[in-house]
């Protein structure tokens, strides 16, 4: 199919200082968890988006020096010589497919801690360093000297990014995290010298490194500047109206403005607090200041509207960093005229939950994400089937529904039967909870793949026992049955059952998603959960009229999401309707009418009056079906939430490894089943 002439517009090529992009699909640099610890696989994955079409892909922020060493993440590094070959190896697989590599150069001034090189952290003021341990290091004020020194350490970095291959290479003032923003800002830089007090004065250091760069490199390469455009601070720090006026003052330095929010937690937002776009009041007066390209982001997903936004003269290019994770292929899709095809992002953040776990990046709508290298999985092919099946596949959740896609994709005959009168178990239901409308997205991608499969079909209201699973008489059954909330207290706090007297009106989450809802109108919501679903049940209650008292053993509301950049966000919403939290408290008994709860410090008891209890605690498996039927069929498998409950990414990960190693023999479990690179001694 060929493209509609309305997204012509898309396509165009954009002229970038010295280098011209072939189209205006942008990958703005994303941090991932792969960095210096698995540089082939990040090669792998950055090289995938440009196959998928992306014009420019960039790479996450990379150390300059290692006096900008942000241990324990895992981020790439440029100190030296020695980190070019692994540079070079990504700008080659970008170039492979005939996009323009580039890479954000970062010196992240007083948020990195320096664990690793133990060098004393730079700042344009002294400050204790910002990380998540709050760990016990001040950054020391930049003299003159440093200034000097910090100038020539980018330069030399620039100089390795132009050897490694790099066509843009990136000065970065963004997300609180590259220091010339921390120069900009009022909230970091308290300086009395010539780069202190007026903007010119704080935007001297940015115009001094742009103009270095370019000096530089910038006879090869394109110099954009990643700006953030509000900190949130109020007039303490950077707000829309000095962010444009710092831009005016060097509107033509830069060959790209790359626009973008502070900190990383308000420009990543999650589609559970924005919508896609959320970011164009921000950034739409920008393109009146400057003749260079602007790139902005915001979860576009959508080819109408990223034509709306370049016709409004919102943007020139459509940055993306979520939307190219969750569909690298998300440009070659439009071109091509396969609009339904693309997998939007659902906006989760499990994709962030990686980088702040020093894990490699997951998705919940791309399971290849990660995994192109290690695995060799790719987001648009899986290897045929060398012999057909027929398989039945019971449980039509993310992971039946992913199995079921992967496999018919593979060519097998696939049967997948669910007993509900709607597809796509869990997230079927957890998408009507508050702001979580488009994590419907996982359910509607794969019915609409699965309904073009000839050989899937999908049975509902089709309730499977082991009599009928052995009548079937499939040559290979997977079941994908799911899990339930547990009822008994059971968790992470306490790991056996607390007393719960038979009278009280105890729910779980299960009940909350199938409409039931709690006797008392004082109502205590009891998570040691600690991701969403706790947050979620209270805001949903709480709007509900219910009086809502949250208690946790953590010292946060769902604390969990810290790494999905929600976890302020959550709190603030949940206390701002009146949600009240009992933080670091365990339940340790239900009775009628009441609840005791524990300090988990002190172990002081005490009571809490509560007409009913939600428990968001652990799951158990729904494998009835599985034990059952193990007597009656030999080819057998459980996958998703009914072999161990997860997250919903976890669940679409296990359908498609199921599908991606079925019918091949499975390694020794003393066998690596994936590439693994291992450093090369010195
Ligand atoms: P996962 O996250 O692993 O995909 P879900 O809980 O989202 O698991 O989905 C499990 C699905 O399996 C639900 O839609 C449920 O209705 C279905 N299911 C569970 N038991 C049976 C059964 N015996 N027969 C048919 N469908 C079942
Ligand atoms: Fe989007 Fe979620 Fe995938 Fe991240 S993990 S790209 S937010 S779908």
């Amino acid at each position: 199919m060929a493209r509609d002439a309305r997204y012509d517009i898309l396509f165009e090529p954009m002229k970038i200082g010295p280098v011209t992009a072939r189209n205006r699909f942008y990958q703005v640099p994303h941090c991932n968890g792969m960095g210096w610890r698995d540089p082939s696989a990040l090669a792998a994955m950055r090289g995938m988006k440009a196959e998928g079409g992306w014009a420019v892909v960039c790479t996450e922020m990379t150390e300059i020096h290692q006096t900008a060493d942000v241990t324990p993440y895992v981020e790439l590094r440029l100190w030296s010589d020695h980190d070019i070959p692994m540079h070079a190896r990504i700008a080659e697989k970008i170039h492979e497919h005939g996009s323009l590599a580039g890479v954000e150069l970062c010196h992240s001034g007083y948020t990195s801690s320096n664990l690793w090189s133990r060098e004393i952290p730079l700042a344009p003021t002294a400050m204790p360093t910002s990380s998540s341990f709050n760990s016990p290091i001040q950054a020391r004020t930049m003299d003159r000297e440093d200034i000097r020194n910090l100038r020539r350490a980018h330069r030399a970095a620039a100089l390795r990014s132009r050897t490694a291959g790099y066509d843009l290479v990136y000065v970065y003032a963004g997300h609180g995290l590259g220091i010339f923003q921390q120069f900009l800002s009022r909230a970091t830089n308290m300086r009395n010298d010539e780069y202190g007090g007026s903007l010119e004065n704080r935007a001297r250091l940015l115009r001094e490194v742009i103009e270095d760069t370019k000096e530089a490199v910038g006879d090869r390469c394109a110099v954009p500047v990643r700006i953030a455009m509000n900190e949130f601070l109020g007039p303490n720090g950077l707000e829309p109206a000095e962010g444009e006026d710092a831009i005016g003052l060097m509107a033509e330095l830069p060959e790209l403005w790359d626009l973008s929010l502070s900190s990383w937690e308000k420009d990543s937002q999650t589609s559970r607090f924005s919508e896609e776009g959320f970011q164009e009041p921000y950034i739409k007066g920008v393109k009146k200041l400057t003749t260079k390209p602007v790139v902005g982001v915001g979860r576009y997903t959508s080819p109408d509207t990223m034509v709306r936004v370049i016709k409004q003269g919102i943007m020139d290019m459509i940055g993306a960093a979520r939307p190219s994770i969750a569909d690298p292929f998300l440009p070659k899709k439009i071109e091509e005229g396969r609009l339904d095809d693309i997998r939007e992002c659902i906006g989760c953040n499990i994709c962030v939950t990686g980088d702040f776990t020093m894990s490699p990046i997951r998705c919940t709508q791309n399971p290849t994400m990660g995994e192109e290298w290690r695995r060799g999985w790719h987001p648009e092919r899986i290897r045929p089937a060398g012999n057909v099946k027929n398989i039945l596949v019971v449980g039509a959740g993310p992971a039946g529904l992913e199995a079921a896609r992967a496999l018919g994709t593979r060519g097998h005959k696939v049967t997948l039967a669910d007993a509900r009168s709607e597809a796509g178990g869990r997230v079927a239901l957890e998408c009507r909870l508050p702001g979580l409308a488009a994590w419907g997205r996982v359910r509607d991608w794969r019915l609409l793949q699965i309904a073009k499969l000839p050989d899937v079909q999908l049975y509902l209201e089709s309730q499977m026992t082991p009599d009928t699973l052995a009548e079937f008489e499939a040559d290979y059954v997977v079941l994908a049955t799911g899990s339930s909330w547990r009822r008994d207290g059971v968790a992470r706090h306490h790991t056996r059952p607390i007393p719960i007297d038979g009278n009280a009106d105890v729910l779980t989450p299960d009940d909350i998603l199938d409409g039931k809802r709690p006797k008392g109108k004082d109502l205590v919501i009891y998570d040691d959960d600690h991701y969403y679903m706790g947050g979620v049940i209270a805001e949903l209650l709480r709007k509900e009229d219910y009086a809502v008292t949250l208690v946790t053993p953590s010292y946060l509301v769902s604390s969990f999401t810290k790494a999905s950049l929600e976890q302020h966000a959550i709190q603030s919403r949940l206390l701002g309707l009146d949600v009240k939290v009992e933080a670091n408290q365990g339940l340790t008994s239900v009775s009628a009418g009441h609840v005791t709860l524990a300090c988990v410090f002190t172990g002081r008891i005490r009571e809490l009056e509560a007409g009913s209890v939600v428990l968001v605690t652990a799951r158990n498996v729904r494998d009835h079906l599985f034990q059952t039927a193990a007597e009656k069929i030999n080819n057998l498998a459980c996958i998703g939430d009914c072999f161990s409950p997860g997250t919903i990414a976890a669940a679409v990960h296990a359908g498609r490894k199921f599908a991606e190693e079925f019918g091949s023999p499975l390694p020794d479990f003393l066998d690596l089943p994936y590439r693994r690179e291992v450093i090369g001694l010195s």
